[in-house]
């Protein structure tokens, strides 16, 4: 991967003319670390939110050891690029032979079940007896921006049969759920660590694994979320009542907010027509979560001749290069007034949710991956 001290060098020594991602390695190094300190318990990477392999093992240099992942793709990249971390198969419906594949040829011993057929497929393929078997529980709270219980999990009352049954077949059970993603209030862990203590509670023996997901937010312009501290205080309080086996454990799933804040697009103005910017990248590319709901843009910094653009600002409207009407970014965004056709826009905190869902449609698709050594002019909040 080519490295560069900083974007002005980068556009001093190139004028690309499709899409840059920058990848910010002392960005992703503190923003890990300040999660892994603060989190009570094991943090696993979840590999979903950004698979770039260089910014896998960036994760990995930070400290994380464990990754959530969901295909044998995804396994195969950490195992390749994370030498000696531990992957868990953290999905309940899995393409038919996964499971055998990941444990044989990976070592993976973590695997989630949320229906009784589940668990029998499951146990089909893998050795119950070194296996550790996570029955997945729905909960629902009303702060989350995506609920991740509507289409995974058993319903509370479910859950000591599904553990009971997992425990008759070999393997060591586990609770995991899911509040959602982009969690906005941490309430949301405290409900449902409240309702697993309660299911917990019922069992007739102690577990030594919870898994409480992610859903972890991060903030973007005009979409403030509480600061990650509250949300460690919430889940520390909640976790106080769990009753756990001797060497509980907590475990944590964070996607976006370790992925968020490392990566930018560089993308040049292809032709500004009044409030109206054209651009090299859009809703079928790097800024595809803009459709859903949630932030509606980037914080962003504009480039002239290598050299960041001042002055006067004004709203402007941005386009994809695609021929879809559709391919409008919803936010407008705030730009120097005389921006113009040739300049450059950067978008930073754009690493979650992003590079994986690029489309080749229309022809656009860019693969073009740098590293930034300096990380001072990532475009502020
Ligand atoms: C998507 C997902 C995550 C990560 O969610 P974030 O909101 O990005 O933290 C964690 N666990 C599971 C099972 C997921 O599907």
């Amino acid at each position: 991967m080519n490295s560069f001290q900083s974007v002005r060098h980068l556009l001093h020594a190139w004028q690309p003319e499709v899409p840059v991602y920058c990848v910010y390695p002392h960005v992703y190094c503190d923003s890990t670390q300040h999660f892994l300190r603060g989190f009570p318990g094991r943090v696993l990477y979840a590999v979903k939110a950004n698979d770039e392999p260089a910014v896998v093992r960036l994760m990995h240099q930070a400290g994380v050891t464990d990754f959530d992942c969901a295909s044998l793709p995804e396994i195969a990249l950490v195992s390749e690029n994370c030498p000696g971390a531990t992957c868990y198969f953290m999905v309940p419906v899995r393409l038919r032979g996964t499971a055998r594949i990941a444990q044989e040829r990976y070592g993976v011993r973590h695997f989630v079940v949320d229906h009784p057929k589940g668990l029998e497929l499951l146990a089909g393929e893998i050795d119950m007896k070194r296996s550790v078997v996570f029955a997945r529980m729905a909960v629902h709270h009303r702060s989350a921006i995506y609920d991740l219980s509507s289409k995974f999990g058993a319903q509370p009352e479910e859950i000591p049969g599904l553990v009971k049954a997992i425990a008759a077949l070999g393997a060591e059970p586990a609770l995991a759920f899911n509040v959602g993603s982009s969690v906005r209030s941490p309430d949301a862990y405290r409900h449902a660590l409240g309702v697993a203590a309660e299911v917990l509670a019922e069992l007739p023996f102690r577990l030594r694994l919870v898994d409480i997901g992610g859903g972890y937010p991060r903030s973007y312009p005009g979409y403030v979320m509480p600061p990650l501290e509250d949300y460690f205080v919430a889940i520390r309080e909640g976790i106080r009542a769990l009753p756990l086996a001797e060497g509980g454990e907590i475990l944590g799933e964070p996607g976006r907010a370790l992925a968020a804040p490392g990566l930018s697009a560089l993308v040049e103005v292809l032709l500004r027509k009044d409030d109206r910017l054209y651009i090299n990248d859009g809703l079928y590319g790097i800024f595809w979560e803009l459709r859903f709901e949630g932030h509606n843009r980037y914080p962003v910094r504009a480039y002239r001749n290598g050299q960041p653009l001042g002055g006067e600002e004004r709203s402007f409207q941005l386009l994809g290069p695609t021929c879809d009407s559709t391919d409008s970014l919803p936010g407008a965004v705030d730009l120097p007034a005389d921006i113009d056709t040739g300049d450059y826009l950067e978008f930073g905190h754009i690493g979650a949710y992003s590079l994986g869902g690029r489309t080749r449609f229309n022809g656009h698709f860019s693969d073009k991956i740098v590293s930034i050594e300096d990380w001072r002019e990532l475009p502020p909040m």
